[in-house]
C-alpha cells in the first residue's frame, strides 16, 4: 500500500510479467478496468487508491474491494475485501449446488475458504498479507498492475506465491496496465503532499 517509484518498470526476473501485447491477458482487461474504478473510489475518500476484483473460473466477477485502511480497518486492503466477498458468493453457490467449489469440483460440502479456479485482479502488487491470502485460499492466479518495489510480495521484494516452502503456487501475472495503475497512485500522493498530508 505504498507509492510506486516510477511506472511500468521492467518486471523483476523472478516474476512473470507481461511481455508485449498478449491476447491471453486481454481476458483480464475488463476486470482491471473495474479494479481501477474501485481504486479511484478509494482515492476520492482519502484512501490510497488500490482496487481489486475476484473472478471465478468462468470469468464472472464475484468479489470487489477497495482499500479501506484509513477509514475502516487497518487490514482492509482491497484484496482482502474482494476475497471475503468472493468467499461469501462461493459459499452461497456451494450450498445451492450440493457443494461445488469455485473451480467447479464437487466436494459434497461448502468450502468457504477454497477459491480454487479464481483469479485475483488488483491494481497494485499485493503486499505479504494479501499474497498470503491468495495462497491460503488456493486461488489459481493473481494479476496485478503496478509493481511495488517497497512492499510487493509477488516478485518485487518477496515472492510468496512461488515460495518453495509453500505447497500451493498460484500463477502470477504482473504489469497489466501498469502505467494507469501507477499514475493513479503517484497523482494521489502528489495531491497529498501538496495538502501537507502524511506520506504513507
Ligand atoms: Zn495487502
Amino acid at each position: 500500500m505504498r507509492p510506486v517509484a516510477g511506472s511500468a518498470r521492467t518486471p523483476p526476473e523472478c516474476a512473470v510479467g507481461l511481455r508485449g501485447a498478449s491476447v491471453g491477458f486481454m481476458r483480464y482487461d475488463k476486470g482491471m478496468t473495474e479494479a481501477l474504478a474501485l481504486a479511484g473510489q478509494a482515492g476520492r475518500v482519502g484512501e490510497v487508491p488500490v482496487g481489486a476484483v475476484v473472478l471465478d473460473a468462468s470469468g464472472v466477477c464475484i468479489g470487489r474491494g477497495r482499500n479501506r485502511r484509513e477509514t475502516d480497518d487497518p487490514l482492509a486492503h482491497a484484496e482482502i475485501e474482494a476475497i471475503r466477498q468472493a468467499s461469501r458468493v462461493v459459499r452461497v453457490r456451494s450450498v445451492g449446488n450440493g457443494g461445488a467449489v469455485a473451480g467447479g469440483a464437487a466436494t459434497g460440502r461448502a468450502s468457504l475458504w477454497n477459491l480454487a479456479g479464481c483469479t485475483l485482479i488488483v491494481t497494485l502488487e499485493p503486499c505479504p498479507m494479501c499474497a498470503g491470502a491468495v495462497v491460503q485460499t488456493h486461488m489459481d492466479r493473481v494479476v496485478f498492475g503496478a509493481w511495488d518495489e517497497k512492499l510487493g510480495a509477488c516478485g518485487s521484494v518477496w515472492d510468496i506465491p512461488r515460495d518453495p516452502h509453500i505447497g500451493h503456487h498460484p500463477e502470477v501475472v504482473g504489469g497489466l496496465r501498469a502505467e494507469e495503475c501507477s499514475v493513479l497512485l503517484s497523482e494521489f500522493f502528489r495531491g497529498r503532499r501538496s495538502e501537507g498530508g502524511p506520506a504513507l
